[in-house]
């Protein structure tokens, strides 16, 4: 079983995408916001990281920058969410190591498609 780390500050995202990707087979951990979820991959490297762009105390890719510095450990894939159509941070994501990224509000179809894209289905 795989296990993607799902980090949210909403509780109501964090338990869609809790649904989802348990009926696709995942194990699931949560956290609220970037230091959060810094905090939990250095105690333990989840497979995939869902992960959201506004956060309070450490956002979305600020967390990403943080996480891709960290050496000597199997990098997970992230999938980075965002609200906004806006190239630029879509840009900005992939430049700071993404793999793909996805509009919200996302639905099933729509996570299973890109899980699938980076070869995590
Ligand atoms: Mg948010």
């Amino acid at each position: 079983m795989k296990s993607c780390l799902v980090v949210d500050d909403s509780k109501v995202i964090r338990k869609v995408a809790r649904r989802i990707l348990e009926e696709l087979q995942f194990e699931i951990g949560e956290a609220v916001d970037g230091k959060d979820a810094l905090d939990q991959c250095i105690a333990k490297m989840p497979d995939v990281v869902l992960l959201d762009w506004n956060m309070p105390v450490m956002n979305g890719l600020e967390f990403l920058v943080a996480l891709r510095s960290q050496t000597g450990v199997k990098q997970p894939i992230v999938v980075f969410c965002t609200t906004e159509n806006d190239m630029a941070h879509i840009r900005q994501a992939i430049e700071a190591g993404a793999d793909e990224y996805i509009m919200k509000p996302f639905d099933r179809e729509i996570i299973e498609a890109k899980f699938n894209q980076v070869g995590l289905l």
